[in-house]
């Protein structure tokens, strides 16, 4: 017998302790080690033989399979160090995906620099590498690949255009930390390779910080003297003379300290993880109209998240388009208690951000001389459109070590679901539709037929 849906009144299926998991697991080892920092005391980078942050940078090093690693204190601070290191200046335009975090595309404004968006691959969700050359000009600099969801981008060939067009590639590797590409790891495959701490991430600390890793000498000692406010390093006693300009962008010792503990952890939580996530996925897998995350044989997929597609053709309801499909079994699936979320409800060229093309006043970067105008047209990224239309995402959170049982219900839920298409089918009908970035202000009004 089929029981009732949630979202019209049936017991949710998934429990309520279920819905919201706890991430990061926070165990005596991580209490350990921020005790450990406050017994001695050495609290900062600067402190005398200090050992948690030069102990997390070398740990962090190895690894990745990089020669060196310089902590900062986040994500996003890696990514702008990493540029400006690299020299990427005014007017520079550095190559991003349209579907990541913001911090991506935002990272390049840090040195002035214009983000310039290409659309992503319809299966990976990584950068289509196929449409990048077409976006490179005279004042193309660096590109920005992006392990999205934990799935390493297509670096052979982004490295091979990056040749040849001397360009500098700067991997966010910061949803797949340990994750392999053709028997190289996510962050050692470009020029420099940024990472989060962030609470969200897989190897968090208790709060925010980051981390650059390359074999280049020269840029790691940029970033160390860039994230203390561009001091002189070479001296053997600190003189407090800046070189360049910087600003205080240090991790602190507690925090390291509590990362180190989580490294130390992390491929027994992987270990774990690679046995509930793809039993989870086996699951769905037998539910017509679920496109499940891919994985190809030349790379792992680190599961920081899982973007599942529906399509309600191969579900076997006519009438509704995807967007419909995804809007109301997001409304049956909430009901029932699988936490599902969108993971961007907007490609990043239609952040408000770059529609007003304003970062620093005057219209700055874009108003420099000599920069070549960007239109930043939803419409330039069907894919993207198409995606954040008809997807779902479950986040790192619910993809922990223990999140098996939890798993199990989520599945039970789509299941139920599944059962109840022919309702979920009038539902959609009869529901009035918007695409995600309608929420938007501003921005879904302008392009409310983009993805049509
Ligand atoms: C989280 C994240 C960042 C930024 O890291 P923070 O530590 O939050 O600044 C950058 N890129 C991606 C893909 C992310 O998921």
């Amino acid at each position: 017998m089929k029981a009732d849906l949630a979202m019209f009144g049936g017991k949710p299926a998934v429990r309520p302790e279920y819905r919201r998991l706890e991430w990061p697991v926070v165990t005596q080892a991580d209490r350990d080690a921020v005790l450990r920092v406050l017994d001695h005391g050495k609290f900062t980078v600067g402190a005398k033989e200090e050992p948690e942050i030069s102990g997390l940078e070398s740990e962090w090093a190895a690894f990745c399979d990089t020669r060196h690693a310089v902590s900062v204190n986040s994500g996003t601070v890696a990514l702008e160090l990493a540029l400006t290191a690299l020299g990427i200046g005014p007017g520079d335009e550095v190559i991003v995906p349209a579907l990541s975090y913001v911090a991506t595309a935002m990272a390049p404004l840090y040195q002035l620099a214009v983000p310039v968006f290409v659309d992503i691959d319809p299966v990976s969700f990584n950068i289509d590498v196929t449409q990048i050359e077409a976006k490179i000009t005279n004042r193309t600099r660096a590109i920005i690949p992006v392990h999205l969801g934990g799935l390493p981008a297509d670096m052979d060939e982004i490295l091979a255009l990056a040749r040849k067009y001397d360009l500098y590639v700067i991997e966010d590797a910061v949803q797949a930390q340990g994750g392999k590409y053709r028997g190289r790891t996510a962050g050692s495959i470009g020029d420099v390779g940024c990472f989060s701490l962030n609470v969200e991430k897989s190897i968090p600390t208790c709060g925010e910080g980051g981390l650059i890793v390359t074999d280049d000498e020269r840029v790691a000692e940029r970033c160390r003297s860039l994230r203390i406010l561009g001091e002189d390093l070479s001296t053997e006693e600190r003189l407090y003379v800046s070189a360049t300009r910087g600003s205080n962008l240090k991790l602190s010792a507690v925090l390291a300290a509590f990362t180190r503990a989580q490294l130390d952890r992390f491929w027994d939580y992987q270990v774990r993880r690679e046995q509930n996530i793809p039993v989870f996925l086996n699951r769905l897998a037998e539910l017509p109209g679920i496109v499940l995350p891919s994985v190809p044989d030349d790379r792992t997929h680190m599961w920081h998240m899982l973007r599942f597609r529906f399509d309600p053709e191969a579900a076997g309801l006519d009438g509704i388009t995807p967007g419909q499909f995804r809007q109301a079994l997001r409304r049956a699936l909430l009901a029932e208690g699988v936490p599902l979320t969108h993971y961007q409800i907007i490609p990043l060229p239609g952040q408000p951000v770059f529609q007003e093309q304003d970062a620093y006043g005057r219209g700055y970067p874009w108003s420099l001389p000599g920069v070549n105008p960007q239109r930043y047209d939803l419409a330039d990224y069907p894919v993207t459109c198409a995606v954040i239309e008809d997807s779902l995402c479950l986040r790192r959170m619910h993809l922990n070590p223990d999140a098996g049982p939890a798993l199990e219900e989520y599945a039970d839920a789509f299941q139920r679901v599944w059962e109840n298409l022919d309702v979920i089918g009038r539902f959609a009908r009869s529901a009035p539709y918007a695409p995600p970035w309608a929420a938007v202000k501003g921005v879904g009004r302008a392009h409310a037929g983009a993805a049509a």
